[in-house]
């Protein structure tokens, strides 16, 4: 967790250099007003920050934005680094939509950019879950430094309860409504048709996963909490909120003693991270593994192309694993 704090603090001079460039590109951009004012009106220009909020902004806004993403596909967002384009599109966009906390980099930007454009769905998102550091190997800070403040951190990774991302919807419906008057029903009429489609997913976990022998779920970072608490599931993450790609010694030997201690027999890897620690874990235990997939961005791995699809291939990977 010690990128971040630096990333934080290299952030400021940086976006300056960068704000500076975005000022003489904005001069060539047609939004300035010297190309001949079109007949119709322009579409919104929405910026989401990774993958979830890309795909529910699409859904809610239709053909009536251009909507654009921060993350590029492959890319792990907890730790993206944005470019001087990224934080072009930031400080241009009408909504800016994010998720604090989640991607340092972006919450710098949109600090110094995005002003009231911003959009952060954390609120409607109702982030109530506590990630706590050390349950059940959890989370181990390298370091005694930093082991207090990691201790316990609200955990951003709402979007694997499907209801959740229907209030999202909701909210951000409202949000590109106050941006856009004249469309707003049609936003609002958007997120209403997306709630169905989200309830039938929500139904489909529910009865999916009631009969599952194992409730425990052992995955390669802590990203599966809200599913968890939303289906009856007990989630036990190798790595913490963020997936380290070395988690320290002790969150192995850890995960290790629980798997063999409540005899789980599937360790999930995931499509941003390297399989390697999964598989040590699995290895040594005995345990398989398989694919469960944080929906954190699209990948070539990805099992599905859009958000309904990656969530229906982890049901079917737990129904499998559990
Ligand atoms: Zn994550």
């Amino acid at each position: 967790m010690s990128l971040p704090r630096r990333l934080r603090t290299a952030a400021p001079g940086l976006l300056a250099l960068i704000c500076a460039g975005t000022l003489t590109l904005a001069g060539c951009s047609a939004a300035d007003g010297a190309e001949p004012a079109a007949a119709g009106r322009d579409g919104l220009a929405v910026v989401a920050s990774f993958y979830p909020l890309e795909w529910l902004s699409r859904q809610v806004a239709g053909d009536l934005a251009d909507v654009a993403t921060l993350t590029p596909p492959g890319a792990e967002p907890h730790e993206y680094e944005l470019t001087p384009q990224d934080v072009a599109a930031v400080s241009e966009a009408d909504v800016v939509v994010y998720l604090d906390a989640l991607q340092p980099a972006v919450d710098a930007a949109v600090e110094q950019q995005a002003g009231d454009r911003a959009f952060d769905v954390g609120s409607a998102a109702d982030l109530d879950l506590v990630y706590v550091a050390g349950e059940h190997g959890d989370e181990h800070a390298e370091d005694e430094e930093h082991a207090g403040e990691d201790a316990a951190v609200t955990d951003p990774h709402f979007w694997h309860d499907p209801m959740r991302m229907a209030a999202v919807a909701d909210a951000l419906a409202e949000r590109l409504g106050r941006a856009d008057a004249a469309d707003a029903a049609t936003y609002t009429a958007n997120a209403a048709a997306l709630r169905t489609q989200l309830e039938e997913l929500d139904g489909e976990f529910r009865s999916g996963l009631a009969t599952c022998a194992s409730r425990d779920v052992v995955t390669r970072h802590s990203a599966f909490g809200y599913l968890a608490e939303a289906f009856g599931l007990h989630q036990v993450g190798i790595s913490g909120l963020a997936p380290d790609e070395e988690p320290a010694p002790s969150a192995l030997t850890d995960a290790t003693a629980f798997v063999r201690e409540h005899g789980v027999s599937t360790i999930y890897f995931e499509t941003l991270v390297s399989p390697a620690v999964a598989e040590t874990v699995a290895r040594e235990t005995g345990a398989r593994t398989r694919q469960l997939d944080p929906v954190e961005g699209l990948t070539d791995a990805s099992q599905g192309d859009d958000y309904l699809e990656l969530m229906r291939a982890n049901l079917a990977s737990l129904r499998a694993g559990q």
